[in-house]
């Protein structure tokens, strides 16, 4: 509340200005966060507050947004209703999750013709305050498979901020761990002006027998199912002496015997550990067997990064060329989704698996895979 006073201006009448508005909280969606760790310690946020008004009908500040940011793949969730705020599913996206306060009017409004110098002047409206659940989903367009130590985790570290545990022993990756990749390069602001991106998924490696349950069995492949493309890599290496042609056989064999379906699925064939081969007849080999069964090929080291920009371009075209969701796959996957989980419930590797994907096989999830 103010009044104009200044010299010949005889009764200036009211000149409260409003108070400001308060900042909204926004939750948005960005490509350089993996993770919802931020929020597990930090946990209340509060926009800045308006300002008061000011005499000579100021309007007082107003305050600013907060603007949360989050993985791509970030579910908002009431609390207390259980109610699906937000699905932020694209980098840059952004959702209005609480409404700030509106200021109050200054005594400016209230002035009429009967009624020359109010006193009157409002409160401000507080904001709105909300309680949310925060859940991340991510779906893998392309899932990594091979032999243990072929060099899955390595490969998914150098391209995404995934830091899955990298080991020379077998079995170093227990679940499945999922990496946002930018194909083509370029990091904007908040995730946005980016280019291609895909998610991948670094699954523990298979060994012969799996499906019988041999090392971890094949209950991740669930996760593969759902994929898109499976980027097969192939240790060729000095220090490994199979025959690289005989490794693919035996997981494509562990594949077929898990399902039909993945057999079907695109493929692409990387040798590993360009770096550590210096003896390149069986590198050779895999390639001219890649080239008979019309399968793409490609040679990288994740150590010095030769091969690894020209493999993700590539994935990303392939992924181009792949529509989101075909409805014999959304079939398929099912009845193999939920045989898996209710065979092996009590078991902690895959209940952690099961958090990636919170309900598996329904339908209407499997459009998004
Ligand atoms: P995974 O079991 O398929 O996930 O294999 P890891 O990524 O854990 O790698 C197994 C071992 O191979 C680790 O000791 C890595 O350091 C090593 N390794 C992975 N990629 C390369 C590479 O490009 N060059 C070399 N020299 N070693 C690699
Ligand atoms: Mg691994």
């Amino acid at each position: 509340m103010a009044f104009r006073r200044e010299k010949f201006v005889p009764r200036g009448g009211p000149s409260g200005g409003d108070g400001g508005n308060g900042g909204s909280v926004y939750l948005e969606a960005n490509l350089n966060d993996n993770t919802l760790l931020r929020y597990r310690y930090n946990r209340e946020f509060k926009a800045a507050r308006g300002r008061h008004g000011e005499g000579s009908n100021c309007t007082g500040h107003s305050g600013e947004d907060m603007i949360l940011q989050v993985p791509v793949g970030t579910l908002a969730y009431d609390e207390h209703t259980g109610e699906l705020i937000a699905d932020l599913a694209e980098p840059g996206q952004r959702v209005l999750l609480a409404h700030g306060g509106r200021g109050g009017r200054g005594n400016q409004h209230f002035a009429k013709p009967w009624h020359r110098a109010p006193r009157e002047h409002e409160e401000g409206f507080p904001g709105e305050e909300r309680h949310l659940r925060l859940e991340l989903k991510l779906l893998a367009d392309a899932g990594l498979v091979g032999f243990p130590n072929a060099g899955k985790s390595t490969l998914i570290s150098v391209i995404s901020a995934a830091r899955p545990k990298i080991a020379n022993y077998p079995f170093t990756t227990l679940e499945p761990h999922l990496g946002v990749v930018n194909a083509d390069g370029g990091t904007g602001k908040a995730g946005r002006e980016i280019g291609r991106t895909f998610v991948v998924a670094d699954l523990p490696g298979l060994i012969e027998g799996a499906h019988e349950g041999a090392g971890l069995g094949i209950r991740f492949l669930r996760h593969v199912e759902r994929t898109r493309l499976l980027v097969h890599l192939i240790d060729t290496s000095d220090s490994n002496a199979d025959d690289p042609v005989h490794s693919f056989e035996i997981i494509h064999g562990e594949l077929a015997a898990f399902s039909e379906s993945l057999t079907r699925k695109p493929m692409i064939v990387v040798a590993t550990k360009l770096d550590a081969t210096t003896d390149r007849t069986r590198l050779e080999a895999l390639r001219d067997f890649c080239e008979r069964r019309g399968l793409e090929f490609h040679s990288i080291s994740a150590v010095s990064g030769e091969g690894v920009k020209e493999l993700v371009r590539s994935i990303a075209d392939t992924l181009d060329k792949i529509p989101r969701a075909t409805p014999d796959a959304t079939l398929e996957a099912q009845p193999a989704a939920v045989v898996q989980a209710n065979t092996s419930r009590d078991h902690e590797p895959l209940r952690a698996a099961a958090k990636l994907d919170p309900s598996p096989g329904t339908a209407a999830e499997d459009e998004n895979s």
